[in-house]
């Protein structure tokens, strides 16, 4: 733990704020000094053998790992930072669920004087002489006249789609090189009645752990006995259910790009882990079945604009780290920037926040308040 405490500091006080824009900001006493201790050349799967003999607790330390686009053996020990967040840090629920936190973003944004356009995507960013004069969106031929543009949207759809060719920083070749983080399979479900020994969350690690790994990172293909995560809110929040029902969230990591992603599929998956986790808590669940919504890799695709439908950005390999993902500037339109889990910091919530932060920056250290 204190080990992984080090990272943690490092990584959220330092390493998560740099731009990534020049291998020399990284030339930071804390981080040079520092570097073996981050241990970005060790294996977090080794790391974790070294301090756990026990299969499960193992598979219990690496399971974060998963989300973050490689196997535990090819992602460095500097991740264990995500150990201690959850361990030392804690796990924390917003009142009403994640929609909460949107919320009130989004509320103090209209206090602070932000103007939100909403159910008008952006269809076109419109450059003169390399400079973005502003944004077309869905509402018509008007365009919106912008001074600098910031793209949240996925990093590879505004590139490729967004913005006209000579513009683009990154080619198809590019892109086609990169290594995603997974995507997910996802139920939204809705009980009529309470389950006596439901936890707001469990992981189901009553099946190998390897081989579900393996069909996400090293053959990719619709998982044959995955793991899965499933979120029973209304344990601990009575707002997100009716009196007497219950509301849960199943989660099944997969790779990105999958193809198939059929209704069939999807059922097949469900019943699967239904069953499991009836055989788990002894209780039934499918006969008190109300509602149920599923989404996955093409529902990625169709709302978000996701990069092969992925629902973490980009993998956190070496070579897509720092400098070397995609830059929260753009190399061709001297005005345009980026934020979110394709770029600088990386995937995740905090990251993708601060990302916004560190663009901010940017924005105020070239432009000027
Ligand atoms: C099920 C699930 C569970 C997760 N759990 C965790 C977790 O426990 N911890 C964690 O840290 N991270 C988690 N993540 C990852 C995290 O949610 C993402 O990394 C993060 O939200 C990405 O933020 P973003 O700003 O890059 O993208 P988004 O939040 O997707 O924002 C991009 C926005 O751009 C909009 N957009 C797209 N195209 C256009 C357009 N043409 N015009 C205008 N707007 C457009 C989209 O509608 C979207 O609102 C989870 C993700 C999923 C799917």
């Amino acid at each position: 733990m204190n080990e992984a405490a080090f990272k943690y500091e490092v990584g959220i006080n330092k390493l998560v704020q740099k731009p990534g824009r020049s291998l020399t900001e990284f030339l930071d006493w804390d981080i040079v000094k520092g570097v073996f201790r981050l241990d970005v050349f060790t294996s977090i799967q080794k790391h974790i053998q070294k301090h756990f003999k026990d299969t499960r607790l193992r598979q219990l330390m690496e399971f974060p790992v998963l989300f973050l686009g490689a196997l535990p053996e090819n992602t460095p020990a500097l991740y264990s930072l995500m150990n201690y967040a959850d361990i030392k840090g804690g796990t924390w629920y917003p009142n009403g669920g994640m929609y909460a936190v949107v919320d009130a973003m989004y509320k103090l944004a209209v206090e602070l004087g932000v103007e939100f356009h909403f159910n008008e995507p952006v269809e076109k960013i419109q450059v003169k002489a390399g400079k973005a004069t502003g944004v077309q969106t869905t509402r018509g031929e008007k365009t919106y006249e912008a001074d600098i543009v910031v793209s949240g949207a996925d990093y590879q759809f505004t590139e490729s789609v967004l913005l006209e060719e000579p513009y683009r920083t990154y080619s198809p070749a590019y892109w086609e090189r990169r290594v995603m983080a997974p995507s997910c399979l996802l139920y939204y479900v809705g009980l009529n009645k309470k389950l006596t020994h439901a936890r707001h969350h469990a992981l189901f690690f009553d099946v190998p752990f390897e081989s579900h790994a393996a069909e996400i990172y090293k053959k990719p293909g619709w998982p044959t006995d995955p793991l899965f995560y499933v979120s029973v809110n209304s344990v601990t929040d009575k707002q997100v259910a009716p009196e007497g029902m219950e509301n849960l969230v199943f989660l099944i990591p997969v790779a990105s790009g999958l193809e198939n992603d059929s209704e069939e599929v999807r059922e097949h998956y469900f019943q699967m882990i239904v069953k499991r986790m009836e055989r788990h808590l002894g209780e039934s669940i499918a006969d008190s079945v109300i509602y149920k919504k599923t989404y996955s890799v093409t529902d990625f695709v169709n709302d978000y604009h996701s990069f092969r439908g992925n629902a973490y950005g980009l993998a956190n390999t070496l070579m897509q780290t720092a400098v070397f993902k995609p830059a929260c500037k753009s190399k061709k339109v001297s005005n345009l920037f980026f934020t979110g889990q394709l770029t600088v910091p990386g995937p995740g919530v905090p990251p993708s926040l601060i990302s916004g932060e560190v663009v901010a920056r940017e924005v105020f250290k070239i432009f000027g308040r």
